[in-house]
């Protein structure tokens, strides 16, 4: 027999019930129904404080340590990637250096995908080797013999991204973490491109699963904020040493809309997954369209990886150039009317951005990236019909 659902046990929950409930403290008779905000960055003690932690982050004591809408936040988080614990910081970035700064020390070494988000490149080719002599080597995590070769006997930490951010280049985080393993490696992923269900990285043997919840987890382009889910030893030390003496914190408004924004993260995803396949292959079709990168297109190198290993889909993201210079790319984004130019991503609206041709990580991309730049795209909750409707005009409007 199945587990009795109890939303106060939300591993007994499937995924869009634990999305609604988990985290979310219920108060007593005549209380309220969903966690306030709790905008005091102070808790009372009790009547003997002596036994006390001052740096412990088990009961809410003072914001930099715990609270009441950041443990709740925690707690759900924890749940969606189907962890043991979860650490919400401020900002995406704050995760990721959380989780480098915590498990990483002077003399190691770190073998990290070649494609990743930008301050996770700059992390690892100047201010970790620059600051704390923490060496890493860049490879095509798509390309198993390439990680196998690269671990030495001093690398503490393979990190990837499940779909990378920007070319959408899909890892196989199960066969990663079974190589790094072997090597006494620990495995980080950051799923920012990609959140339950489409991937759950604990699952396949990650060891730590980070996130922008800035990004799809809130969902709605008005808050910013981080997380690291993992084992709940390993989250304790990222809680003890990146968040109570390094600080970074979220904050309670924060983490208060993005456990509202988390309640329709399996229907956004859904509906956003299945407007992006659409408009993916819209945008293939059309001869004025030089590429387009997308885990769901036969065209994309690892579509086969990507089809085995996400589960309702292949996400929203895609990245794609039209025919021309960057002037060109410039002239198509300002020809749309709906879609909306900015940065960021995983937001209700389709955000767009150009990115050119500049800077050393670019070396890393394919061709087309390399000669042509890209377009960002991330799908929306707009109706696909009206998406493709921008894209053709504005196309007919640059050529
Ligand atoms: C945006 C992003 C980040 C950084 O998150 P912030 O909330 O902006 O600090 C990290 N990784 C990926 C893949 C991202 O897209």
């Amino acid at each position: 027999m199945s587990p009795r659902p109890d939303k106060h046990r939300p591993e007994t929950l499937a995924e869009s019930t634990q999305a609604v409930h988990a985290g979310n403290e219920v108060g007593p008779d005549g209380g309220p129904i969903r966690t306030p905000i709790v905008m005091a960055n102070s808790y009372a003690l009790p009547d003997d404080p002596s036994e006390i932690s001052w740096s412990g982050t088990d009961i809410p004591l003072y914001t930099r340590n715990s609270g009441v809408n950041q443990l709740g936040l925690e707690r759900k988080l924890a749940a969606l990637e189907h962890g043991e614990a979860a650490v919400a910081l401020g900002s995406g970035v704050a995760a990721l250096h959380a989780a480098f700064f915590t498990l990483l020390k002077s003399g190691d070494h770190v073998v990290v995908a070649d494609t990743t988000y930008e301050a996770t490149y700059r992390l690892f080719t100047e201010l970790l080797p620059d600051k704390y002599n923490i060496q890493a080597t860049l490879v095509d995590a798509s390309d198993l013999q390439t990680v196998q070769a690269a671990l030495r006997p001093t690398t503490r930490l393979v990190h990837l991204e499940a779909i990378a951010n920007p070319t959408t280049k899909v890892t196989d985080v199960g066969a990663v973490a079974r190589i790094a393993h072997e090597a006494g490696a620990l495995v980080s992923v950051d799923s920012t491109f990609s959140p339950p269900p489409l991937i759950r990285p604990l699952e396949l043997g990650a060891d730590l699963v980070v996130h922008s919840l800035t990004k799809y987890i809130n969902g709605h382009g008005d808050a910013m904020g981080g997380a690291v889910i993992g084992r709940q030893e390993l989250i304790h030390r990222i809680k003890g040493d990146a968040m109570v003496d390094i600080g970074g914190v979220i904050s309670p408004f924060n983490a208060w809309l993005i456990m509202r924004g988390s309640v329709t993260l399996p229907l956004r995803w859904r509906q956003q997954s299945a407007s992006a396949a659409r408009l993916a292959e819209f945008l293939e079709a059309d001869d004025r369209v030089a590429f387009v990168a997308y885990p769901g297109l036969a065209s994309h190198p690892q579509h086969d990886l990507a089809a085995r290993q996400f589960s309702g889909g292949f996400g929203a993201m895609m990245a794609f150039a039209v025919r021309g210079d960057s002037e060109t790319q410039n002239r198509f984004v300002a020809n749309l009317r709906l879609i909306t130019s900015a940065v960021s991503l995983g937001h209700d609206e389709s955000l767009i951005v150009h990115v050119g041709t500049d800077g050393p990580r670019v070396a890393y991309y394919p061709e087309a990236f390399r000669t042509l730049g890209h377009l960002r795209f991330s799908v929306g909750l707009e109706d696909a019909g009206d998406l493709i409707a921008d894209l053709d005009a504005a196309l007919d409007a640059t050529f």
